[in-house]
């Protein structure tokens, strides 16, 4: 049999999907590989048909009991033989299954990460022949994923004590540069096969407004889209309790979702919105898990995420059907402020050391931030999301706010070689308000009190103004010409590319749109 054979007679498909087929064949010629790829994808094949053509077995790492349950269930009704490890099973059990999985029963077998460092299980995996190991929710090993698991280092372990090392493979939906290398380190993978697809959802249409009064907006849009279902994302119960009453009188049918609400309360509303009887659902983002509403017409935020990675998911809700969609975020930079203070007063896990609260704080920050950026740009916002997944762009997609608009550029390289004359004066101690205000030659008594007028770039960009010098200054920082400390304070740094101004290799060039106002708001986040 070879893996069409498989698919056809296991899985019931007769193509592979868009990713699939180049991850089996790289794992069938014996390399490692990593797959990422969204939700619903379809990563269980991916190791599930080369499980069936390895000689040995196929150990898969998967963190939820319930998951594993799930696939081995599906896979035992498809006549494939796999079986479970886990702690829902007794001693005795487990002992039994181990057994018959040295005798060779099944081809799959599912553990917890925990799993691994029992004798019983190390015992069986050093007699048997394991053909592949694969790490499902790879990201769960990595400190910059948003479910760090402690327990999932103990794979590593778990691999250095085989004899022979298997074929190692790993999956998982979240893509950023962080995550994927230190996936690819922790696990020390082999020159693996990186593939990463399918994060681009074409029907949907990607746009950031900066209007005066949110609630207009909101309001106006769905007056403009009657009848249509969508979504409204607020970051407080508050804004969801205030918007929703706006709706009420005006005899919007809506619902309402956020924590602060009973239980029976929640699941109603929820119902309301599922069967239409409430197209539109203004929410917390304690809405959304699990929910299954394919005609969702557009999903607006009316307050920034913490993260891309939450943004892409909460919009992502849009346009399940593959018909068109929008995904409007309404920017506003005190939606940076709101962000961090909630960050600050995350509740955290009390398992965690201060150095690791330190390290995940700092992590998080750096999310606000390029979350902050995305609302800043004046690029493809398309490719801004997909590149940050890891995935290719041409930036060009004509089905996001910034493609459509049309941008004049100015280039203010020179302007930026002031900046960073600025920055080295500041020696780190400043941040982006400090660096403005001196530049700019501000009057104030705050700057005096510093020191900044003694600088030689005290005023040396006069003749530009506050809020424009900072619109430079973020061009710089979303370019890596500057970066900021990843605390609160985001103080003003140098980076190793700063140089390249000076030298002339680098080129700063702001995009505005034409004829109008600037693309960026009126106050430009620290
Ligand atoms: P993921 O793990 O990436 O979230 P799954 O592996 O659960 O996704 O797959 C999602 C769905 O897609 C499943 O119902 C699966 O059967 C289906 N699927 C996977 N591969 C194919 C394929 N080649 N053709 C058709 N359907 C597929």
């Amino acid at each position: 049999m070879n893996k069409f054979d498989i698919l056809k007679k296991y899985f019931g498909y007769s193509q592979f999907r868009e990713g699939q087929e180049t991850l089996i064949d790289a794992v069938l010629s014996g390399r490692d590989a990593l797959g990422i790829m969204p939700t619903g994808a379809g990563k269980s094949l991916c190791y599930q048909v080369p499980a069936l053509l390895l000689p040995g077995i196929t150990i898969v790492i998967s963190p939820l009991i319930s998951l594993m349950k799930d696939q081995v269930q599906t896979l035992n009704q498809a006549g494939i033989h796999a079986a479970y490890i886990n702690s829902s099973l007794t001693e005795n059990q487990i002992a039994k299954a181990l057994q018959l999985a040295a005798k060779g029963t099944y081809k799959i077998i599912y553990a917890a990460p925990e799993r691994l460092e029992t004798y019983v299980f190390l015992e069986f995996a050093k007699q048997a022949e394991i053909s592949m190991l694969t790490v499902d929710e790879a990201h769960c090993i990595s400190q910059w994923g948003q479910d760090f698991r402690p327990s999932y280092l103990k794979i590593v372990r778990f691999l250095q004590q085989l004899e022979r090392r298997p074929i190692v493979s790993a999956f998982t939906a979240t893509a950023t540069e962080h995550v994927r290398e230190d996936i690819v380190c922790v696990l020390g993978l082999r020159q693996p096969e990186l593939l990463i697809t399918g994060f681009d959802r074409g029907n949907l249409y990607f746009a950031v407004e900066t209007p005066k009064q949110k609630d207009r907006f909101v309001l106006d849009y769905i007056k403009a889209h009657p009848a249509e279902s969508g979504i409204i994302y607020c970051s407080t119960r508050k804004n969801v309790d205030a918007l929703f009453e706006k709706m009420q009188d005006l005899a919007i049918p809506s619902a309402k979702y956020h924590a602060g609400m009973g239980q029976e309360e929640r699941r109603q509303s929820q119902e309301d919105f599922v069967y239409d009887r409430c197209p539109v659902m203004t929410a917390t983002n304690a809405f959304g898990m699990g929910i299954d509403k394919s005609n969702v017409r557009y999903v607006i935020h009316y307050n920034m995420p913490q993260s891309l990675e939450n943004y892409y998911q909460e919009a992502g809700r849009a346009g399940r059907d593959g018909e068109t969609a929008e995904c409007i975020l309404l920017y506003s930079p005190q939606d940076v402020m709101i962000n961090q203070f909630l960050l600050e007063s995350k509740e955290q896990n009390p398992e965690f050391t201060e150095e690791e609260l330190a390290a995940i704080r700092e992590k998080d920050t750096e999310r606000l931030r390029i979350m902050n950026y995305y609302c800043l740009s004046a690029n493809c916002l398309r490719a801004y999301i997909l590149n940050y997944f890891g995935e290719q762009s041409r930036g060009d997609c004509q089905n996001c706010g910034n493609c459509r608009k049309e941008f004049e550029e100015t280039d203010v390289t020179a302007q930026a070689e002031k900046i960073i004359s600025c920055v080295r004066e500041m020696r780190g101690r400043y941040g982006i308000n400090v660096a403005a205000g001196t530049l700019a030659g501000a009057d104030r008594a705050k700057l005096r009190e510093y020191g900044m007028t003694s600088y030689s770039s005290y005023g040396s960009l006069a003749e530009l103004g506050e809020q424009r010098i900072k619109q430079i200054i973020n061009q710089m920082l979303m370019e890596g010409y500057l970066t900021v400390t990843p605390d609160k304070y985001a103080l003003l740094r140098l980076t190793g590319k700063s140089d390249e101004i000076a030298q002339g290799m680098g080129k700063v060039v702001v995009r505005e749109v034409k004829g109008g106002l600037s693309s960026l708001p009126e106050k430009p986040a620290s």
